[in-house]
């Protein structure tokens, strides 16, 4: 019996080990640094390709795994096979040759069992997938940072400790897939124990840990032969089992009576309990304490691990502070530098296009744990670099200077919510967050574009909206218009998508976007006329952001331009505006600096116009649809100074 515990634990190690390899493999970009010295990401050398491939393994491995579980062989065989699968093709190498035949020569002797066994499987095997559903209620139903913070640490912890369970048990093999809220793993029975299916196990362990989260599960069976051939089908019948177990939740039902008292961070749950929360008696319900609780005592955050992905400490990209939990903001408002004016906080919501059509084509195991593996290696250290990058802009406008000055901010000025699988959203200082965006696309775009592309909807508004309402907004209206942008393009062009809105107190959040964009953006009837191009690429915001960089001096002119539009509504009177300012203006530098190219390139490269105040383009108007319209690009460059004042 110890020899079979041996020989798991070496079967595991050697799982892990490859699990490593395979996340290594992407992205294809990778961390380095601009000319001005902030951090960036560039191209990959050339990848020289790898002899063996971490995915195929992985999947042998788990074929053998569940093949020889269906055959009922005794642990010793079971992990001796394992060991096999995981080794087979590097076996006849050193110093792995003689470490095998000193210590575990077994495991050769059943390479030849390994290969039949793959050849041939039998056996049935079981796809479990769970998932907590309507996360972003459960995330954003307490308005404070750290309720927030806690309450996705809580749902991290929830994926990762099935994913744990399911890793000892059956072998980190089985774990095709534990992010965003999501596990899915490979087991030979539906059942985690005597009492408990995996899926009861999952629903039980959310109740205790998180109390009021909805969360689905599902278990579907197939052979062990069809996985292999025909992995997508059964992804897509556990998928489809699972959404029917969504609306068969049995959560209590939740009423506060007119004599109970509230819980004081949702205020909607009765208060189950008193404890002292920022030095007050607060009456709490259980699902919000234990929020705050872990919002507290995060062991390691989100950000730490964004620092840790990129190397660099808080230092290195101008906060004060040696660990990424030390300068941490507990408050919306410490995450935006004291002193500055404009009080803007940013809130980004984004996930994948296309991104469900990819995994209807993903024929093999290794297909599928290549592809989830890609996916979540990419979109993780997008963010990071991302984050960092900003972070170090931010920092730069504070005066900070890489490697020449102290750091500049005294907290990090963002707050990952959820980052996991093509999921992303996150809240930070209004004056970084297009920066954040900029960079995040241009990284994912390197790795997918264009098959495949992020879309991004930011809102940026007043510290003091709602956090739930300013998310609400980003996710339901401008995530879904930079979205359809998506989808409009021709299918070779495509790129990453982002539109943002800047809305400067709560009452300026619009009702509805349709109305406000007509509203808004739209002036003039004979010569209609869009004052906005969003939503924009990569390439396109990148523009535009060093152009209103540029023209900082000149805000005010810059103004006034597009106040000439607006006031008016016409887009003649607005022309006519400009002619006459360019005409007498005998100092030319602002219009020099507006017309002309800068380093992200020029009006012609990225718009395919020369600049003039309205155009004609082959763009659709919100770039929604086909056709094209006028525009007027000066109302963005607007915005987005205001954004960065
Ligand atoms: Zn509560």
């Amino acid at each position: 019996m110890r020899e079979a515990e041996d020989l798991k634990s070496a079967a595991d190690e050697a799982a892990r080990f490859w699990r490593e390899r395979l996340s290594k493999k992407f992205p294809s970009f990778e961390k380095g640094f601009d000319e001005e010295g902030l951090i960036d990401g560039v191209k990959k050398a050339g990848d020289k390709g790898e002899a063996v491939s971490p995915a195929e393994v992985l999947s042998r491995a788990a074929v053998v795994n569940l093949a020889s579980r269906a055959s009922n062989c005794s642990e010793e065989e079971l992990h001796l096979r394992r060991l096999a699968a995981l080794t087979m093709d590097l076996s006849q190498q050193e110093p792995l040759r003689s470490f095998l035949r000193s210590n575990i020569p077994g495991a050769i002797e059943r390479i030849s069992r390994v290969r039949s066994l793959l050849a041939e499987p039998r056996g049935e095997a079981y796809l479990v997938v769970c998932a907590a559903k309507g996360i972003k209620s459960y995330i954003f139903e307490t308005p404070g940072l750290n309720e927030i913070r806690g309450a996705s640490t809580l749902l991290d912890e929830l994926v990762e400790e099935l994913a744990g369970k399911a890793a000892e048990s059956i072998g980190p093999e089985a774990v095709l897939r534990c992010a965003a809220s999501t596990v899915e793993l490979l087991a030979p029975s539906p059942y985690f124990d005597d009492q408990l299916s995996w899926a009861d196990l999952f629903k039980r362990r959310a109740y205790e840990k998180l109390k009021y989260v909805q969360v689905a599960a599902a278990s579907q069976k197939a052979r062990i032969a069809d996985l292999i051939e025909r992995f997508s089908r059964t992804l897509g019948k556990a998928h489809l089992a699972m959404e029917a177990d969504r609306f068969y939740d049995e959560l209590p039902l939740l009423e506060t009576l007119p004599f109970e008292q509230r819980c004081a961070l949702c205020r909607t749950r009765p208060a189950e309990r008193w404890e002292t929360i920022r030095g007050e008696e607060t009456a709490v319900c259980e699902a919000c304490f234990v929020k705050f609780v872990r919002g507290r005592s995060e062991r390691r955050s989100k950000l730490g691990e964004a620092l840790e992905l990129v190397g660099l400490t808080p230092e290195a990209i101008g906060v004060e502070g040696e660990t990424a939990e030390q300068c941490t903001a507990d408050l919306i408002s410490d995450m935006i530098p004291k002193g500055v004016r404009r009080r803007l906080m940013a809130v980004a919501y984004g996930d994948g296009n296309n991104f469900g059509a990819a995994l209807k084509g993903m024929r093999t195991i290794a297909d599928y744990l290549s592809w989830s593996f890609r996916v979540s290696q990419t979109v993780k250290l997008a963010a990071s670099i991302a984050l960092a990058r900003s972070t170090q802009i931010g920092a730069r406008s504070m005066g900070w200077l890489p490697g020449k000055t102290g750091p500049k901010l005294k907290k990090l000025p963002f707050q990952i919510l959820a980052l996991g699988g093509d999921d992303l959203s996150l809240i930070c200082w209004g004056r970084i967050g297009l920066h954040f965006c900029e960079t995040f696309l241009r990284l994912t775009d390197m790795e997918f574009a264009p098959q495949y592309a992020f879309s991004l909807g930011m809102l940026i508004c007043d510290e003091k909206t709602p956090v739930r309402r300013a998310v609400e907004f980003a996710e339901g209206e401008l995530l879904k218009w930079a979205k359809r942008a998506f989808r409009g393009m021709r299918p070779e062009r495509r790129r990453g998508t982002m539109t943002f809105l800047l809305a400067d107190s709560p009452e300026r959040i619009p009702p509805d976007l349709e109305g406000f964009r007509e509203r808004m953006f739209s002036i003039g009837s004979s010569l209609k006329t869009y004052m906005t191009l969003r939503p924009f690429t990569a390439d396109e915001l990148r523009f535009l952001l060093e152009k209103a960089d540029e023209l900082r001096e000149h805000r005010g002119r810059l103004y006034r331009l597009a106040q000439a539009f607006i006031a008016s509504r016409s887009a003649l009177v607005g022309a006519l505006h400009y002619a006459y300012q360019k005409g007498r203006t005998i100092e030319k530098g602002f219009f020099e600096t507006l017309e002309g190219p800068n380093g992200a390139g020029s009006w012609e490269e990225i718009f395919r116009i020369k600049f003039l105040p309205i155009h004609k383009l082959d763009r659709p108007p919100f770039g929604e649809g086909e056709g094209k319209g006028i525009y007027c690009p000066v109302w963005d460059l607007v915005e987005i100074c205001k954004a960065m004042e």
